[in-house]
């Protein structure tokens, strides 16, 4: 099909061949006829020309000879120019130096000249004819001359991958059964005279599997999937975005039933702003997308899936009926959905049996299918560095605090620097023990830096949070607190450090939504006042007036100085404890959530035996 179109093509192509040359033809007139003009200024006209015979018999008549590749030129004793054929003779060179005669050699060699001149004009011909190409055609021409590549990166073929290939989202994949069975046969859908479904919205954080469940639902359906981004669309070319959409639209009908899965959707959608350069391209891009996919009828089989991370930026005009009217948002899989995806990727690694990928999935709070993935892959790199044969447990959690945290640092610390680590980290872990029971339990405490925290207290939620009490809320903002408050403790007033920083600012968090959304400050009462958070993006909601906006701050200062006085009465009342942990911390650098309760409850020796036994 594509060869047919370039036939068409042919008869202005050899056109456009002829004038190039033509073109070229000119300049390089231009070029040589500047070359005869010799070093010294003098144009060389009527030379005459002498062989290399001819010049060795006649050196001493030479008065001038400047080389230049394998010709050589000058003015003989009479003054006659000429104009000679040169071999690389040492000799000759010698000897016209001895006899007095001026030569010059010009060190550029003559095809290289040559190819100078010519290849910037060829390439510089090509790129012409190319544009020119391309301006005829579809319009991928253009493209591919400046992106020096396929115009859109139309990735084809059916796909073998199914809805097994996607874990965790069931309630997704069950709403998208029904573009699987109109794929599989649209006759049915005709047949009750029901409207088809066009296009499919896919929405959600990067990596949470839009692209993989569009090829799943290609590969369910056995049909062939078209793949482009939005991305490609928009180019430095007035016009090119148009005639890409023509162009996949075409592929797409040729090869219908198919799915066409359009990424970065809003790179074309997005909601027109009048200050955008870029707008009148891009509105014409979307109106082309707009005009094709009203242009399907029943019969035409195409799926259009759409796919970003940014519904709420989308032009309300893609999200009318007959377009994306079928919108499925993907969440960032819970702890089940986690716990499935780490299943389904561990079969491709080795990992010892008692590897708990539940306890994995209940440590990844946010992460995405794709950042599951990765973890998978990381703590297999961190098995072949460790020299293990299988994955374990211990690997595992590596690559995650890694990926959340940052790499290990082995950064030199001062050894008081690493004591009031260990007795800030000490702090935040005998708070979280007094609250076990209403806050998450610790998973691990560390003093290893990572990233820019130099310890930290990991807690492990049992569940899903969907929603915290008051209670838990003040829970946690003492457990916050405890860090600053354990330096303060053992250390005097005036010896804490910015080490509390990251945890003042999380608590500070923690009050203001708790006040200013959820209407949890007396003080303040049950009114919205700060932003509520969709597809994970704060958008405002009403604003306060100053003088609430000053209630608010106060009531957030109050909750914290609250939460920072119990975490002092707390790790006050229980100092030895607390100064057990943390010299253990400074001895052993990590304690698990188990060697912490047992070291709170005084249960030490077991709790020593556990850990020669693992290690
Ligand atoms: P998106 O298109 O939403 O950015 P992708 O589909 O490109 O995300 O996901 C990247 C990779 O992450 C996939 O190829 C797959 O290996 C993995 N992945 C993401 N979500 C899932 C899931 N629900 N089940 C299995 N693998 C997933
Ligand atoms: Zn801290």
């Amino acid at each position: 099909m594509l060869n047919k179109k370039n036939k068409q093509r042919n008869g202005s192509t050899i056109f456009l061949i002829l004038s190039a040359v033509l073109f070229a033809g000119v300049i390089w007139y231009a070029f040589t006829a500047h070359e005869n003009v010799t070093p010294d200024g003098v144009v060389a006209s009527g030379p005459v020309e002498l062989s290399f015979s001819d010049v060795l018999r006649r050196a001493p008549d030479i008065k001038t000879m400047n080389i230049k590749g394998d010709r050589a030129t000058g003015v003989l004793a009479d003054g006659q120019k000429y104009s000679a054929v040169m071999v690389y003779n040492p000799e000759l060179l010698e000897k016209l130096s001895a006899d007095g005669t001026a030569v010059s050699i010009d060190s550029s060699r003559g095809w290289v000249n040559y190819l100078e001149t010519w290849v910037p004009i060829l390439m510089g011909v090509l790129f012409i004819w190319w544009i020119f190409r391309g301006m005829r055609g579809a319009g991928g021409g253009i493209g591919r001359a400046l992106l020096g590549q396929n115009p859109t990166k139309i990735v084809t073929g059916k796909p073998k991958t199914t809805f097994k290939d996607v874990a965790g989202i069931d309630s997704e994949k069950q709403e998208l059964m029904e573009i699987v069975d109109f794929l599989r046969d649209k006759s049915r859908f005709a047949a009750v005279g029901a409207r088809v479904p066009r296009g499919v919205l896919l929405s959600g954080e990067p990596g949470t599997g839009k692209t993989l469940l569009a090829r799943a639902i290609a590969g369910e359906a056995n049909v062939p999937f078209f793949a482009a981004s939005g991305s490609d669309f928009s180019g430095i070319i007035v016009g090119l975005g148009v005639a890409k959409i023509k162009e996949i639209f075409e592929m797409a009908k040729r090869n219908a039933p198919c799915l066409l899965f359009i990424d970065e959707i809003d790179a074309i959608g997005q909601r027109r702003s009048q200050n955008s350069y870029n707008d009148q391209d891009r509105e014409q891009t979307l109106n082309q997308l707009l005009i094709e996919m009203d242009g399907f009828s029943n019969e035409t089989g195409i799926i259009v899936i759409g796919a970003t991370n940014r519904p709420d930026m989308l032009d309300p005009a893609l999200l009318r009926p007959g377009r994306f009217d079928r919108q499925v948002y993907i969440e960032l899989p819970d702890m089940n959905g986690r716990r499935e995806i780490l299943e389904l990727h561990a079969k491709k690694i080795k990992m010892e049996k008692d590897v708990s990928l539940e306890n994995l999935a209940r440590g990844t709070t946010g992460f995405s299918g794709a950042d599951l993935e990765n973890l998978l892959n990381e703590s297999a790199l961190h098995a072949v560095r460790a020299g293990h044969k299988l994955v374990t447990q211990e690997d595992m959690e590596e690559a995650r605090d890694k990926l959340m945290m940052g790499p290990r640092k082995f950064r030199k610390m001062r050894p008081e620097d690493i004591k009031l680590t260990a007795y800030h980290e000490a702090g935040h872990a005998f708070v979280g023990t007094i609250y076990s029971d209403i806050a998450d339990p610790i998973h691990k405490a560390t003093i290893i830096p990572r990233g820019r925290a130099l310890g930290m207290v990991q807690h492990l939620p049992i569940d899903d949070k969907v929603s915290m009490s008051i209670d838990e809320i003040r829970a946690n903002l003492a457990i916050e607190m405890a860090g600053r408050a354990s330096e303060a403790v053992f250390f005097g007033p005036d010896k804490i450090t910015t080490g509390a920083e990251a945890d003042i600012a999380m608590a500070t968090r923690l009050a203001r939504r708790s006040i200013t959304t959820a209407g949890m400050s007396n003080k303040i009462g049950m009114v919205a006042i700060n932003q509520v958070q969709t597809f994970g993006r704060q958008v405002p909601l009403e604003s306060a007036s100053e003088k609430t906006a000053e209630i608010v701050d106060a009531e957030i200062k109050a909750w914290t100085d609250a939460a920072y006085a119990d975490a002092i009465k707390i790790i006050s009342k229980n100092k030895a404890t607390v100064k057990k942990l943390a010299e253990e911390l400074l001895k052993r650098e990590t304690l698990t959530g188990a060697e912490i309760k047992e070291i709170v409850s005084g249960k030490k020796k077991t709790a020593k035996k556990k850990t020669v036994a693992k290690k």
